[in-house]
């Protein structure tokens, strides 16, 4: 079975009520995009309104972040059940910004992957080098760990990003020979981890994908689609990172 790509909008915390003027264009242009799926996943507060506005559209709405328990005293936070409710069909979990600024373990990216799960939704599960570990050869190393630690024990409604943490909003990007060395290491992980199931599972790249690179990055063997933060905000540049996808 082939993959379908996944073009996949981080809008981290940007956004505003206002901003549902750039999920409708959005929405106008993914009509001729028949060939990739389209996520958005913007602040938890706009879940509900996007989703209402998307219902029936090709694009679906995810969130960026739950908490591993359904409901509970845990002030601030957000159950993947609650997304769910809200209208979203995914989320992104163990994304580098939570992994550095929370803290988040491989475990408790696990814990939050399998509550994406219970509650119906696809996990989207980060993971990536930083630009020492790089620097130190230690790439391959920190990625098995990290798929060892952050997966659930089936491959059901999980996709990988691969995002290596210096290329997030830098402008730079790994050459496409570093692409495709890191996908198939990690295609072969998660072949030995989930047999013939791994086989289907998508591995989005991320890390600065623009409009003027998304061809060749994602181009790239065992690149299903990306997650696209910064190029994101914008309906025409996220659009046209899709479009490479465009059938002729
Ligand atoms: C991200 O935050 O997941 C990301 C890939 O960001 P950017 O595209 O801005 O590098």
């Amino acid at each position: 079975m082939a993959r379908r790509p996944l073009v996949a909008a981080n809008w981290k915390m940007n956004g505003l009520k206002g901003s549902i003027a750039e999920l409708e264009k959005i929405i106008a242009g993914a009509r001729s995009l028949t060939a990739v799926d389209l996520l958005v996943c913007p602040p938890a507060t706009l879940i509900a309104a996007f989703a209402a506005k998307a219902q029936g559209t090709p694009i679906a709405i995810g969130g960026q972040d739950c908490h591993a328990e359904a409901a509970g005293a845990y002030t601030g936070d957000i159950s993947a059940e609650m997304l769910r409710d809200a209208g979203a069909t995914a989320v992104i979990v163990g994304h580098s910004e939570r992994r550095r600024y929370y803290g988040e373990s491989d475990g408790a990216v696990r814990a939050k992957a399998l509550a994406a799960r219970r509650a119906g939704l696809l996990a989207i599960v980060c993971i990536g080098e930083t630009r020492a570990e790089r620097d130190a050869g230690r790439t391959s190393e920190v990625v098995r760990t990290q798929l060892n630690g952050s997966l659930p024990d089936d491959s059901e409604r999980v996709a990988i990003a691969y995002e290596p943490v210096w290329a997030i909003g830098t402008g730079l990007t790994p050459t496409r020979d570093d692409i495709a060395e890191m996908h198939a290491f990690i295609r072969e992980r998660l072949l030995s981890r989930f047999a013939k199931t791994g086989r289907d599972m998508r591995i989005l790249y991320g890390g600065s994908v623009k409009p003027g690179n998304a061809r060749d990055l994602l181009g790239v063997d065992d690149v299903d689609g990306a997650l696209v933060g910064g190029a994101s905000l914008k309906a025409e540049q996220f659009l046209a990172i899709a479009g490479v996808y465009r059938t002729p």
